[in-house]
Formats: C-alpha cells, structure tokens, sequence
C-alpha cells in the first residue's frame, strides 16, 4: 500500500514502535536548523495552513490500523515543523478518537507562544519540543529561524506551554560541537529549565548526515560531561544513539533496494525516497546505518549544499 501520510512503524530509542503522521510537505519549516537530517527548509515561513484534509489523514490511518498494526506511539511530526499545520487540533482530537494508541507531537516549540498552537497540543499525551539555545546569536546560528522569531518570545512559548499542558513534555536538546555546547549557554540553558514544568530533558547530538559539514557531533564523554552539568532536580538523558541500529526493526530488503539504486546513480535522501517509496524520516535510519557500516558514502558536487550518496 502507497501511503501519503502515514509511515513506519519506525524503530525509536526513546519511543519503542512509532508510527509516524506525515501532517507538512517537504521542507516547510519555521527553523533551518544547521543539523536538520532532512536537508535545507524550502519554506521557511511561520504562517499556519491547513496543507491537508484532516479526513484524508484520518482515513489512511484508520486503513494502516485495521491492519493491526503494533505501535506503542503515534508520532504528529512531519518534513518539516507540525505546528505549522494550522488543523492540528482537529487531527490530534480526531487520532484520540480512533485509537488508545498514546499521541505524541514532535515539535520545534518555535510556535509555543502561539495559544491557537498551544491549544492545538492540548490532546497530546506526550510534546517533545526542542530548545537548542537561549542566547540570540547562538539560536540564530544553529536554528537559524524565520526572520520574525526572537529567541525570548520562543522562551516565553515555551514557559507557557509547560505551565499549561496537562500531558508529559520531554525537552529536547541538539549538542553541536562549537555551536551550542559552551558552558556559558548550558548554565543559561540550565537556569531555564529549573524553570519549567517538564518531565525530563533528552540531550541528542548529530548522529544523521546533517544539513551542513559544519554540525558536527559531541561524543559520548562530552554529552555525559553536560548531562552532569544540567542535572538537578530534573531527569536528564543522553538519547543519541552511539549503537547500532537494533536489528530487529532492520529490513535488510530495503538496505539492498537502496544500494541497487545507489549502484545505478548517486541520489540524494528525497531521490531515494521518492525512488523507493519510503518515508524520509524512516529511510533517515537506514542511511545512518549504511554509513556506519561503510556500504555507502556522501558527498556534495562542487560544494554544493545538497548532500548525495553512493556505494563505496
Ligand atoms: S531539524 Fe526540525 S526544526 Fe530544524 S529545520 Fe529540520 S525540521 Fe525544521
């Protein structure tokens, strides 16, 4: 079955079996964030649209569930930031409806300050909303944001969608070695945090063939290293995954149609998805393991900032 907007279920470290919802076209985002594992934002905008019918959502769901397929999560996320799909509300609510499958929302939590947004994420068990920085040349260099956000409005979001959501809020934060791992923008970082009402703190690094060269991942050391720094009251994980991907969600069928794609042309991570019909955010987990392995290899044309891969 050709799906439009349901894919997985996807192997999550921190969410088991996921079943994505699909709810933004491909790159619509409020963020160009340096480390972005699906490439650069097309439509870098923070006006809300409804993009898709609800219905049309909700019925491939129903379809993929009939299926009886196991998830342990629902996953709103998308090719870009969900919040900006302005029929949120009505998809989390009608999910709820159909399934006792817990809802989650990954979000960049630029919109948070937006109480149509806030309301839309009322119904969600869990919000997993990201806070790379606190210092505005710091945001703008690792997020680099529509031009209409400020970093202390994001705050402010943020602050207030804690103090409201009844639900489970994990926060969010992507390491970049030299960006945004200072020790000055952590104890900032940390005084933040104390202030908000979350469940726990989940530090990621880049780990996926990022946006651009210059993101580069904190080992295990260094992201423990902060961890510790962080720590207090609140829980504090380190959820980038240094391992290898578990083998038993791999499909060792679609690792060998990308490399007999590879093998008749270089592509990048959208050629391959289109060409193979997979999710970029599942196809995502097969590349970083491919390059793991050694099986395949990036590289960009005349420095280019498209990113292509081909077997070694
Ligand atoms: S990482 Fe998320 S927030 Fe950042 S550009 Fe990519 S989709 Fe947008």
């Amino acid at each position: 079955m050709s799906n439009k907007y349901i894919y997985g279920p996807v192997p999550s470290r921190r969410l088991g079996r996921s079943l994505g919802i699909d709810i933004i076209p491909f790159k619509v985002c409020s963020y160009d964030c340096i480390y972005c594992q699906l490439g650069h934002t097309t439509d870098k905008t923070i006006d809300r649209k409804e993009f898709y019918q609800p219905s049309l959502i909700l019925k491939e769901l129903k379809e993929f569930l009939n299926q009886d397929i196991k998830a342990d999560y629902i996953t709103v996320s998308g090719s870009g930031e969900p919040t900006l799909n302005s029929e949120l509300y009505e998809i989390i609510s009608q999910v709820k409806l159909i399934t006792d499958i817990p809802v989650v929302t990954i979000t960049n939590g630029s919109l948070l300050w937006d109480k149509e947004v806030r309301y839309a994420l009322k119904e969600a068990d869990l919000v997993i909303p990201s806070m790379d920085a606190v210092s505005d040349e710091i945001f703008k260099k690792i997020n680099r944001p529509d031009r209409r956000l400020e970093v202390s409005r994001v705050l402010e979001g943020l602050m207030e969608f804690s103090g409201g959501f009844q639900g489970k809020i994990y926060l969010e934060i992507m390491l970049v070695k030299g960006v945004n791992d200072s020790d000055s923008e952590i104890y900032k970082m940390k005084d933040i945090i104390q202030k908000l009402r979350i469940d726990k703190v989940q530090l990621n690094t880049v780990i996926r063939p990022p946006s651009e060269k210059s993101a580069v991942s904190l080992n295990n050391e260094e992201m423990t290293n902060i961890k510790e720094k962080i720590g207090a009251d609140i829980p504090v994980e380190v959820i980038a995954d240094f391992e290898r991907t578990s083998k038993a969600f791999y499909n060792i069928d679609i690792e060998n149609e990308v490399i007999n794609l590879l093998k008749r042309r270089p592509c990048t991570l959208v050629d391959i998805a289109n060409a193979l019909g997979i999710h970029n955010n599942e196809l995502i987990k097969y590349i970083t393991e491919m390059k793991r392995k050694n099986v395949i290899k990036s590289y960009s044309i005349d420095n280019s900032e498209k990113n292509y891969y081909k077997v070694y």
